[in-house]
């Protein structure tokens, strides 16, 4: 598989207002917008670093997969995305060598990706998004 780059960095927040405080006012990152993705209950808020992003995940219920997250582990760091050249053919190569996935086959993630959770299990505890842009 080819990874290109880390695309973004996933970072669990509990409410955008005081993270905003900190990495837009206080580190001084553009605050590039806001995206809903109903089907994670997640707001995501990006931040752009160089070729990079910062992700602020704020979840949107109490049954989201980010509030458990956080119900469990506090706010902070989430996961990280790496962009590959083709998200089926990196997903194939996983299974391939017997990596365990969340997700079998791509679906679509915020900012008009499509990606894919390895399973953190498989991974020393670090949960990582494969994901492919246009
Ligand atoms: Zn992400």
């Amino acid at each position: 598989m080819k990874i290109l780059k880390i695309d973004h960095i996933g970072i669990a927040i509990n409410q955008i207002d005081e993270s905003k405080l900190f990495w837009n006012d206080i580190l001084g990152l553009d605050f590039e917008g806001t995206e809903t993705v109903e089907t994670q209950k997640v707001i995501t808020h990006f931040f752009p670093v160089g070729e990079s992003k910062v992700e602020l995940l704020e979840s949107t219920s109490p049954d989201g997969p980010i509030a458990k997250f956080i119900e469990k582990k506090g706010p902070g760091f989430h996961h990280i995305a790496l962009r590959v050249e083709n998200i089926e053919a990196a997903i194939e190569e996983l299974k391939n060598r017997g990596v365990r996935l969340i997700d079998e086959t791509p679906r679509d993630g915020a900012d008009g990706a499509r990606i894919a959770f390895l399973h953190p299990g498989a991974t020393n505890g670090v949960l990582i998004e494969l994901c492919e842009r246009k």
